[in-house]
This record gives structure tokens, C-alpha cells and sequence, in this order.
């Protein structure tokens, strides 16, 4: 029972694993959704696994390019750069949203207290 239990629970990782590392190349390419981005970055914070195969990726990706242009790469310190910078936009696109948000219903609110003054007055 615990035994299928846990190889269940096992799967499930895996599966998780299989999904976020199929979106390594969006990422380094910068083209993974806003919903995306989020689940890889969660993901990549608490998975070792996970982190390795990016790691192994933006070596074969980016590395390689800067290696041979005579930069130095350190590789853990790139990783966390790019995963809070993903961090950051992200953030940045949920206050933009909530700006547009409430600007939009300022606007319905002052349309809405036109159109009363008119019938009111
Ligand atoms: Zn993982």
C-alpha cells in the first residue's frame, strides 16, 4: 500500500520533471507564457534535478558562445542571475496588470458618475 503510494506520489515528480524540462529551451529562448515562466521558475528553486538539466542546456546553449569569446562562465552565478531576473519580470507583469486594472476601473467609475450627473442634474 505505502509502497504504490510513494511510487505514485514518485510518478508524479517525474512527471512534473518531464513538463518543466520540456520547457527549458522556451526559456532560454525566452519564449515560455507568463504561467510558465512561473511554474519553471517554482520548480527550478526547489528541484536539483531540474536545475541540473538547465544548467547542462545554457552550457550547450549560451556557454560554449562565451566560452570561446574569452569569457570567464560561471555557470551557478548565471543560473540565479536569469532565475531572478525571470523573477523580477514577472513581478513587474503582475503590477503592470493590477496598474491596468485599476486604471480601468477608475475609468468605469468615472463613466459611471458622468452618466449619473447627467440624469441627476
Ligand atoms: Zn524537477
Amino acid at each position: 500500500m505505502v509502497k504504490s503510494y510513494l511510487m505514485k506520489v514518485k510518478a508524479k515528480k517525474e512527471k512534473g520533471c518531464k513538463e518543466i524540462q520540456s520547457l527549458i529551451p522556451g526559456y532560454l529562448s525566452g519564449n515560455l507564457n507568463l504561467r510558465q515562466a512561473k511554474d519553471f521558475t517554482r520548480h527550478l528553486k526547489k528541484c536539483k534535478d531540474c536545475r541540473e538539466e538547465i544548467e547542462i542546456s545554457y552550457l550547450l546553449d549560451k556557454g560554449i558562445e562565451r566560452v570561446e569569446n574569452g569569457e570567464t562562465v560561471d555557470l551557478h552565478a548565471d543560473m540565479e542571475y536569469m532565475l531572478s531576473n525571470t523573477e523580477n519580470a514577472i513581478l513587474q507583469l503582475k503590477q503592470f496588470r493590477t496598474a491596468v486594472y485599476l486604471i480601468e476601473s477608475t475609468a468605469v467609475f468615472v463613466l459611471i458618475a458622468c452618466v449619473l450627473m447627467l440624469y441627476l442634474f
